[in-house]
C-alpha cells in the first residue's frame, strides 16, 4: 500500500454505462489501481450495468481487458475481478433497478455509489429509478460527468433532476481536472506557503493564462462535439473551474463547502461579457487542414463531413475579475484541438521590477518572474527567476527556472485523477466537485457569449492544424503588450 493510502469504507460503486467507453478505459483501470494500493476493502464491490445481457464472467473478461495493461501481476488482476459484477440496468426498467436494489441490499452496510456514465438525456429516468427503488438512502451517492446542459437552463433543469432523487451532499459533478495533482498542489503552493499569497493579487500579478491544449481532433466524438463546441465543452466546465483555483480567496478550510463558497463568488465576480465586449474580448476558431505531429491531418470540415459546420474548435478569451484582489489583472484562457502540443498550465505572470538596477551591459532586459503550474503532460511547477550567469566576466543576468517536476522530485507512478475522486465519492468529500450553484453561475457567463457569437455573422476564423490557432488570438494578447507563454520561454 502506498503510505498514504488508507482504506476506504466498503462500497458498492453501479457504473451505469458499465460498458462504455468512460468505464472502460478510465473507471476500471482507476479503481485497480487503487485496489493494487489497498484502499479498496474485499467487501467491497463494482457492479457494470448497461442494458447488454453479459454474464457476470463476460464482464469480467471486459474489465480483464480494461486493466490489461496496468499491472504485470496476474493473481492482483484475478483478486481484483472477483469484485466485478454485473447486472442487466436499462434506466427505463423499473424492474432492472428492483434487481439492483435486492443485489445492493446482500451488503446494506456499505456506501453506495451511482456512476451515471451514461448520455446526459438519461440522466433523468436514471434518478427517478434509483429514487422510486429506494437506492438514495443515506449512505447512497449519485456522480455526473460532464456535460451538465448546454446552456444555463438546461442545466438548471439537469439539476433539478438530480435534486428531485438525490441532495446536494449526495450529488459528486465531477470534473476531472479538479483531481490532477496539480491542481491540488495549486491549493498547497498559495495556501501553504508564506512565499506566494502576499504577492497573489493586482499589485504584483501582471496577468494569468491558463491554456489546455490538444494536439488531437474531434475523432468519433463529432456528433456531441458538433453541438457543444470548445466554449461549451472545455470553457465552462475545465478552465472556469481552474481560474477560480486561482483566483479564489483563502477559505477558512480546506472542505468542500468553504472552497466551493469561494470558487463561486470569482464566478459571480467574472465581468460580464456581451454583445460587442463579447466579440472584442474572444477568438474563436476552427481547424482547417494542416500537420500534426508529423502526419498531414484533415481539417475539421472534412473531418466530420459537416461542410457548413459554425462549431469553435478553438477559444482564446480574455476575463476580467471585478473585485479588489484582481481588478485590472486579465485572465487570458486559451484552448482548442488539433494545436501545436497537448498541454494544460496555468502562467501566474508578475510584474516587472519597479527599476532596474542592471544596464544593457548586464544581458538585457529583466524578464519578470512567471511561476508556471503544469497539469498535463508532466505534472510539476516552476518558477521563472533571474540569476547571474555563473563565471567570471561581469554581471551578466539570465533566466533560469526552479523546476519540480513531481515525476523527477517524487518518482514513482502518478495517480490518474479519477482515482483521486472516485475514493473521494466514497468518502463523501465533495472539496473536488462541483457545486450546482457554481455550474449555474459558469454557465450564467458563458452564455452571454455564445449569443454574442450567434447573433454575429462571423465565422469561427480557421487556424491550420497543428499552429496555435487563429493570428488573431496572438493579437488579443499581444495588443496589450504581452505573448502567450511558450515552454521554451524557461
Ligand atoms: P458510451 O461509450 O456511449 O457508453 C454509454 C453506456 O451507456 C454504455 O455502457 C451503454 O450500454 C449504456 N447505456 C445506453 N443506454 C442505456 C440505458 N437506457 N440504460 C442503461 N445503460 C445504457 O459513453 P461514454 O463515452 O462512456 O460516456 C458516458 C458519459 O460520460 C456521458 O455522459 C459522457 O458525456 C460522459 N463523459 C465521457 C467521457 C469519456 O472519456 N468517454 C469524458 C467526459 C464525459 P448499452 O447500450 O448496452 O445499454
Amino acid at each position: 500500500m502506498a503510505p498514504h493510502a488508507k482504506p476506504v469504507d466498503s462500497f458498492d460503486l453501479v457504473i451505469i454505462g458499465g460498458t462504455g467507453d468512460l468505464a472502460r478505459r478510465k473507471l476500471l483501470p482507476a479503481l485497480f489501481h487503487r485496489f493494487l494500493d489497498g484502499q479498496i476493502t474485499p467487501e467491497s464491490r463494482i457492479i457494470g450495468g448497461a442494458r447488454d445481457d453479459l454474464t457476470t464472467e463476460a464482464y469480467r473478461h471486459m474489465a480483464r481487458e480494461s486493466i490489461a495493461s496496468e499491472s504485470a501481476d496476474p493473481a492482483a488482476v484475478d483478486t481484483f475481478l472477483q469484485l466485478v459484477h454485473f447486472t442487466r440496468i436499462d434506466v427505463r426498467s423499473a424492474e432492472s433497478f428492483s434487481t439492483l436494489a435486492s443485489l445492493l441490499n446482500q451488503r446494506p452496510g456499505n456506501v453506495r455509489v451511482f456512476y451515471l456514465a451514461i448520455q446526459p438525456s438519461l440522466f433523468s429516468d436514471a434518478c427517478r429509478q434509483l429514487r422510486d427503488a429506494g437506492l438514495n438512502c443515506d449512505r447512497c451517492r449519485v456522480v455526473v460527468e460532464k456535460p451538465i446542459g448546454h446552456d444555463l437552463p438546461s442545466a438548471t433543469a439537469t439539476n433539478e433532476v438530480l435534486a428531485e432523487a438525490f441532495t446536494e451532499a449526495q450529488t459528486f459533478r465531477i470534473d476531472h481536472y479538479l483531481g490532477k495533482e496539480t491542481v491540488q498542489n495549486l491549493l498547497a503552493l498559495r495556501f501553504g506557503n508564506a512565499l506566494f499569497e502576499p504577492v497573489w493579487n493586482a499589485a504584483h500579478v501582471d496577468h494569468v493564462q491558463i491554456t489546455v491544449s490538444e494536439q488531437a481532433g474531434v475523432g468519433g466524438r463529432h456528433s456531441y462535439y458538433d453541438s457543444a463546441g470548445a466554449m461549451r465543452d472545455m470553457v465552462q466546465n475545465h478552465l472556469l473551474q481552474l481560474l477560480c483555483f486561482v483566483a479564489m480567496e483563502p477559505p477558512h478550510s480546506i472542505s468542500a463547502d468553504p472552497v466551493r463558497n469561494e470558487k463561486l463568488k470569482v464566478l459571480q465576480s467574472l465581468e460580464p461579457l456581451d454583445g460587442e465586449a463579447a466579440l472584442a474580448a474572444t477568438v474563436r476558431g476552427q481547424y482547417r487542414a494542416g500537420v500534426s505531429g508529423s502526419s498531414a491531418v484533415a481539417g475539421y470540415a472534412e473531418e466530420t463531413g459537416l461542410e457548413d459546420s459554425n462549431t469553435e474548435t478553438f477559444v482564446a478569451l480574455r476575463a476580467g475579475i471585478a473585485n479588489w484582489r484582481w481588478a485590472g489583472v486579465p485572465f487570458y484562457l486559451r484552448t482548442g484541438k488539433r494545436l501545436a502540443q497537448r498541454v494544460s498550465e496555468i502562467v501566474i505572470a508578475f510584474r516587472s521590477v519597479p527599476h532596474s538596477l542592471f544596464g544593457t551591459t548586464a544581458g538585457g532586459a529583466l524578464s519578470p518572474n512567471k511561476l508556471v503550474i503544469r497539469l498535463q503532460p508532466d505534472e510539476g511547477v516552476k518558477l521563472s527567476l533571474m540569476i547571474k550567469e555563473p563565471g567570471p566576466g561581469g554581471l551578466r543576468l539570465r533566466e533560469s527556472s526552479l523546476d519540480m517536476t513531481f515525476a523527477e522530485t517524487f518518482g514513482g507512478r502518478h495517480p490518474d485523477a479519477y482515482e483521486r475522486l472516485l475514493m473521494d465519492v466514497v468518502r463523501g468529500n465533495q472539496t473536488l466537485f462541483m457545486r450546482r450553484d457554481e455550474i449555474e453561475a459558469a454557465w450564467r457567463w458563458v452564455d452571454p457569449i455564445i449569443a454574442a457569437w450567434n447573433d454575429s455573422a462571423a465565422a469561427p476564423r480557421p487556424y491550420a492544424a497543428g499552429s496555435w490557432g487563429p493570428s488573431a488570438a496572438v493579437a488579443l494578447v499581444e495588443r496589450e503588450g504581452r505573448t502567450w507563454h511558450e515552454d521554451t520561454d524557461l
